[in-house]
Order: structure tokens, then C-alpha cells, then sequence
């Protein structure tokens, strides 16, 4: 463990936060609002890094024509501060379109229009962020016996830089999920592959595609490939029947709501369980219900015209994928009668999902002196922070990777703008009014090492 020495030591923060996604860009506006509401003495000084070059939110999959599968009220702010200058309604002024929004009467978004929100927001607060800059390593400095900082380690294309936090913000987001020994290559992608990789595609004439799965990303990509190349047929496999709806009706909602979190974090056990199986259907593996009629009026006039190109393998998994230079060699298996059917694809698409990334991996050492539940799994106190051991006196807290405490919201946008409100609260709570604590000694970026 680094011990704390003489000379000068690194810039220090209240709070440094790891990823700059929505999650915490609602973190750094959170900090920003209160900063400009208190004292100079109350002051929480911050610093975020984020791995890509600039903002982005899962730019893989901004297909033009996709919307939000949340109300654009639950921005990163209103839920929190109905009167931010942050929300999307005073983004909608500040780009001239607020009443042709209010005109539209749609509560959904664009996806890419809400990229362009978030892009603004994470804009306006940019003072706070090392873009380009991948946390790599987090270690703890000790002081009498007791963890009073920990050092986090970015590596940008100047090299490394370190700076001190008295708390972290985990928000790393979540990682594709590929089925197991399936690797991404140039023909075998995850659906967050999609646009950046089917450009290269054009002029070649695809005649294929494969997407596994039955979730909102893989109707997505069927949808796309299936419009955007009219010459190549598209087969969907999927293990399930068809393609299930998602419940978006009004009181299933309510497991989005601020409330929800409470009492799914004071449920016990197998009550958070039963609630998971009643209302996984609400995000899990499930589709928007307009995009399952579209999927079928196109697969019905396809019969109709008798030039059908859009094929769905249902109660099917895809085996034996073998890529060569030119093509994906698959077959597809019924799950029903064994029969196998080979299929020759341009390339495959995994619409197989995400998992939240852990958080907990970067932290090293100091992971050990975080507590852990019978499962293994991370114990998180209500406010996020995890709990840890006395000797750890730095608060760690998790935005995403929280669904076993905290309930479904943890890795959606629905409850961010409460949630970082939260956590703010809980590091001024814990942090002594008048104490002998160090304050920052300076801020801005360390220096390269
Ligand atoms: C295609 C798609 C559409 C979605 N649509 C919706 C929706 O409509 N409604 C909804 O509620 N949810 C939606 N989601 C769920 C999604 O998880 C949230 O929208 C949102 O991305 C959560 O924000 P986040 O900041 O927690 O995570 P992310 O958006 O994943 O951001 C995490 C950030 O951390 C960065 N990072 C990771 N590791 C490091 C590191 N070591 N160092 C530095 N930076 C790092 C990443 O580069 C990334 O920018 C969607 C998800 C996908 C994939």
C-alpha cells in the first residue's frame, strides 16, 4: 500500500468518479447545483474519467428510427430538480424545438435526440472530466492504520496520471455479453458492434445476415439490417417462442419509481426474487410492441409478394459458428425436433445482451476490504455505498452493478437523477462540518508519471 509522503502528493478530491456516462454526468450536474447553491466551505470538489475520447452513450446502437424506453421526464435531473437548467426540456429551448416537442404529444424520444441531450449536458459540465483517460488501477493510502484516500490511476495517450479521492462513484456501465467461447471479430459481432462496423459493409452486397436473440437490441438489428440491405435475407434465432412484449403498462411501471427502491431494498430475499420474476418483463428480453407489429407486417407481406427474405428460427439456437475470410459458416438447431439447418451468413449479429460491469475489479487490494454477502456478491448499504471494513475510511459507491440491493433500476436511467442525489447527500452527511480534515490541496490534473 502507498503510504502518505512529504513532497507532493497527488491533487485530491472529494469525490473522483470512474466512467462518464449518464449516470455520472447526473453526478457531476448533482455537484455542480450544489456547488453553486452553498459556501465556498462547502464545497465538493470532483474529478471524472472516462475512457472514450469524448461523451458517448452506446453509439453502436443509434439507429436513426430508435426511441427511448423511458419517459424523457426522467432525464438526469428533473426527477430530482423539476427546475434544472440541466433537463431536457430546457435542452429542447436552448435548440429551438420546444414546441414542436410539445407538438409531437410523445413522451419517447429519439435515441439519438437524447445522445444530443446528454452530449449538451455532459457539455455544460466538462470542467469536471478527463476524457480519453481509462482508470486502470485504484490503490489505497494509509494513514495511522486507516484508509484515508485511495490514489486512482488513468492511463490517457500522454501516460499515466493519479489523483486522490476521499470517495469514489463507480459508473462503468455494463459490457456486452457474448455466449460462451464466442468471440467478436470482423464478421461475428455484439449488437453494440452495429454501426460502427456495417459501413464497411457497403458496396460488398451481403447476402446474409444471422442476429441471435430475442431482446429489444436483437429485433432492433433484424429491423435495421433487414431495411437497410434489401438485397440480403435476415434470419433472427431465438430460443423462445416469439418475441415477447415489453410491460410498459402503467402500475408494472411503478417498479421504476423512486419508492420501488425502498422497498425492494428492505424486501427480504426471496420477496426481491419473486418481484425480479414478475417484472423482468419490463427491460429483460423483452421488445417495444410496435417494433414486434412491424417485425410481423414485414415478415406477412414478404408472404404475400412471395419474396421472402426475413426468416425467424424459433424455439432454435445457432451452433458451430466458424468463421473463414469470406463468411460465417452456422447451423441452427430446433430445440423442438433436433433437425439442423446450416446457414452461410455474411455475418452474425449477438443480441445476446450486457452485464453490468464490475466495478469492484478495478479496486485491487482495497476489494478486499469490501464486504461481501453469502453469494459473493458486493454489499451495498441504501445511499450505494459499499459496505466495508472500519479500516476503509473512504466511501465507495456504485451506480449500476446494484440490481440485487437496489432493484431493477440500478443499470437504467429511470431513478439516476434520484439516486445521485442520494449519494451527494450521503458524502455531506459523512463528512465532518467542522472538521480537521484535509481539504483539497489542489485541483485540476496531476501530472504525468
Ligand atoms: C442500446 C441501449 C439502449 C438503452 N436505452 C435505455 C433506455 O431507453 N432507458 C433506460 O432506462 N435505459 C436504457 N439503457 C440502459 C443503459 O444502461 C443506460 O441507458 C445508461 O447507459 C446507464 O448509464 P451509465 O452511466 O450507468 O453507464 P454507461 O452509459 O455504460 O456509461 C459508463 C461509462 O463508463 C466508461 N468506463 C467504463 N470503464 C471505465 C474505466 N475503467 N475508466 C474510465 N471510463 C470507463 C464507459 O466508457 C462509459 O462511457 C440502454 C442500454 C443500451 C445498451
Amino acid at each position: 500500500m502507498a503510504q502518505v509522503l512529504p513532497g507532493d502528493p497527488p491533487p485530491v478530491h472529494d469525490l473522483i468518479g470512474i466512467g462518464f456516462g449518464p449516470s455520472n454526468v447526473a453526478m457531476a450536474i448533482a455537484l455542480s447545483e450544489h456547488n453553486a447553491r452553498v459556501g465556498r466551505q462547502e464545497t465538493v470538489t470532483a474529478h471524472f474519467f472516462e475512457r472514450q475520447p469524448a461523451f458517448g452513450w452506446h453509439r453502436g446502437m443509434l439507429i436513426d428510427d430508435a426511441t427511448m424506453q423511458v419517459s424523457f421526464l426522467k432525464d438526469l435531473v428533473t426527477l430530482r430538480n423539476p427546475t434544472s437548467e440541466y433537463s431536457f426540456l430546457s435542452y429542447l429551448q436552448s435548440k429551438g424545438r420546444l414546441i414542436d416537442f410539445v407538438n409531437h404529444k410523445n413522451f419517447f424520444p429519439l435515441r439519438t435526440e437524447f445522445h444530443d441531450y446528454f452530449e449538451w449536458a455532459a457539455a455544460k459540465v466538462d470542467d469536471m472530466v478527463s476524457y480519453g483517460h481509462e482508470v486502470v488501477a485504484v490503490e489505497p493510502v494509509l494513514r495511522d492504520g486507516v484508509v484515508e484516500y485511495l490514489d486512482v490511476t488513468a492511463r490517457s495517450r500522454d501516460g499515466l496520471v493519479v489523483h486522490r479521492a476521499r470517495n469514489l462513484v463507480i459508473g462503468t456501465g455494463l459490457r456486452p455479453r457474448m455466449p460462451e467461447g464466442v468471440e467478436r471479430s470482423e464478421r461475428i459481432w455484439h449488437n453494440s458492434d452495429l454501426l460502427a462496423k456495417v459501413d464497411a459493409l457497403e458496396g460488398t452486397d451481403p447476402s446474409r445476415f444471422v442476429v441471435v436473440g430475442a431482446g429489444q437490441s436483437a429485433a432492433e438489428n433484424v429491423a435495421y439490417l433487414h431495411r437497410r440491405f434489401p438485397g440480403a435475407e435476415v434470419h433472427a434465432v431465438f430460443s423462445r417462442y416469439g418475441y415477447s412484449p415489453a410491460d410498459d403498462s402503467n402500475f408494472a411501471n411503478r417498479i421504476f419509481d423512486p419508492e420501488a427502491v425502498d422497498e425492494y431494498f428492505t424486501a427480504p430475499e426471496d420477496v426481491k426474487r419473486k418481484l425480479m420474476d414478475y417484472h423482468g418483463n419490463t427491460n429483460y428480453s423483452v421488445v417495444d410492441t410496435d417494433l414486434i407489429e412491424d417485425l410481423y407486417r414485414r415478415v406477412y407481406q414478404e408472404k404475400v409478394l412471395g419474396t421472402e427474405r426475413l426468416h425467424f428460427h424459433n424455439v432454435s439456437r445457432l451452433t458451430g459458428v466458424v468463421e473463414t475470410p469470406e463468411r460465417v459458416h452456422a447451423t441452427v438447431v430446433s430445440l423442438v425436433t433436433g433437425e439442423q439447418t446450416a446457414l452461410d451468413a455474411d455475418v452474425v449479429v449477438y443480441g445476446t445482451g450486457y452485464l453490468p460491469a464490475d466495478g469492484l475489479a478495478l479496486l485491487g487490494e482495497t476489494a478486499g476490504l469490501c464486504h461481501r454477502d453469502d453469494e459473493g456478491r458486493v454489499r451495498v448499504e441504501r445511499d450505494y455505498r459499499v459496505a466495508t471494513r472500519p479500516a476503509l475510511r473512504c466511501g465507495i459507491y456504485l451506480q449500476g452493478g446494484t440490481e440485487h440491493t437496489h432493484g431493477i433500476t440500478s443499470s437504467l436511467l429511470s431513478n439516476i437523477a434520484i439516486r445521485v442525489g442520494e449519494i451527494l447527500d450521503s458524502i455531506l452527511d459523512r463528512t465532518p462540518a467542522s472538521s480537521d480534515a484535509p481539504r483539497p490541496l489542489t485541483d485540476g490534473i496531476g501530472t504525468v508519471r
